[in-house]
């Protein structure tokens, strides 16, 4: 048997996070992944700590931000590979109204360290914009395909990683500690993104009725080729368009509520393809299609913590629609909460829907 202080189950962001944290903190641990293609890989990697369709802050944006940046970093530098770069985000205004309620938005004090107040001029003759567009300051691109990737073979390194799908009936629970196939642990943390579905300790605690609590959420991105627009920043209109580099962009995404099927759909391809078809003249071509579910919870806060009736195993989920800003934070948390018995903030506490 080898002993461990943690074993995590999934590589999303959540569990990149979380393993990161343990890094940090000199803990030692597993991670069990299937290698499968989660929220995560499908995600546009758009860290934005504001609301552009209503102009207001994302839930505790100053805090989440305040993480975002060291602790992609640390991670860049851990395992030689950039995975995060500042970003410049705009917003497409459509009438003067729009104009005139950014300025106001942005002279709020939530607001004020992210909303520039001025309206910028467009000089890119290859997107549509009828009233200027305001722009954001603080956002952060990431590359989650690519720190998946290289965060996967840095574990495999280091002897860190078992791939395989997590087996339940493997894993047993003596008094205050795990024991999965040849490893024991003090505690186990669920990083599953929207499989949590599939968790019996999962089920049993949070939806024992099959009340819905977790709602889930697919999302679709279309990648098209587009030589001429010549964006290098991010832009958000009826659709968000991200530069992906070499005349590549990602636009999107689809909300699809509650919906957990798999795969890529044309209905989503069209509805994507008519919105981006009103924010830049130049020609295109789509290349390529993804899809995800996002884990998201009917009160649109993440799932953290663990159950009177197997303490040892803790959740690290819920990230909705936002997740790789609120990961390095939530990590911590979680951390901070298992060993040294600080409490959760009771919004994101997993116990309120027990
Ligand atoms: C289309 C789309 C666009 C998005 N865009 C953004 C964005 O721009 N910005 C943003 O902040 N957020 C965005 N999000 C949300 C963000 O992607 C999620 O909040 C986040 O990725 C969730 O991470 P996770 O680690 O919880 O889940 P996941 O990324 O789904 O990872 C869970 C992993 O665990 C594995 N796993 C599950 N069960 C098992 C098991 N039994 N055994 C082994 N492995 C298992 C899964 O296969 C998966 O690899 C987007 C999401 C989607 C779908």
């Amino acid at each position: 048997m080898k002993h461990v202080d943690y074993i995590i189950v999934g590589l999303g962001i959540a569990g990149v996070c979380f393993a990161e944290t343990l890094l940090l903190q000199g803990k030692s641990f597993m991670v069990v992944e299937d290698g499968k293609e989660g929220a995560t890989i499908a995600s546009g990697g758009v860290l934005n700590p504001t609301v552009l369709k209503r102009f207001t802050a994302a839930w505790n944006a100053s805090q989440f931000f305040e993480k975002v940046f060291p602790f992609y970093n640390a991670i860049s530098k851990r395992i030689h590979f950039n995975v995060s770069s500042p970003i410049q985000i705009h917003r497409i205004f459509n009438s003067i109204e729009e104009q005139n309620n950014w300025v106001v938005a942005s002279d709020k004090k939530e607001l004020s360290p992210f909303l520039n107040a001025e309206i910028q001029k467009n000089k890119n003759t290859s997107i549509i914009v009828p009233f200027g567009l305001g722009s954001v300051n603080e956002g952060v691109l990431l590359n989650p395909s690519g720190l998946i990737k290289a965060y996967r073979a840095y574990l495999q390194e280091h002897d860190l990683l078992v791939s395989e799908t997590f087996q339940y009936h493997k894993l047993e629970l003596p008094e205050a500690s795990v024991s999965y196939k040849g490893y024991t642990a003090k505690q186990l943390v669920f990083c599953q993104g929207a499989k949590v579905r599939d968790n019996l300790y999962f089920k049993v605690s949070v939806s024992p009725e099959g009340s819905k609590v977790f709602v889930g959420n697919k999302g679709e991105y279309v990648i098209f080729k587009a030589p001429q627009l010549q964006l290098t920043d991010v832009l958000k209109g009826p659709v968000m368009i991200i530069p992906l580099g070499n005349d590549l962009y990602k636009v999107g995404a689809s909300y699809e509520r509650d919906d957990f099927s798999e795969g890529i759909t044309r209905d989503a391809r069209e509805e994507i393809i008519s919105k981006l078809k009103k924010m830049i003249s130049c020609n295109f071509e789509v290349v390529h299609q993804v899809s995800g579910i996002r884990p998201t919870v009917k009160d649109r806060k993440p799932l953290l913590g663990n159950f009177l009736e197997n303490p040892q195993l803790y959740f690290l989920n819920g990230l909705g629609t936002r997740g790789l800003s609120m990961a390095p934070l939530l990590s911590e948390w979680l951390f901070q909460h298992i060993e040294n018995n600080v409490a959760l903030p009771s919004e994101v506490n997993i116990k309120r829907f027990a």
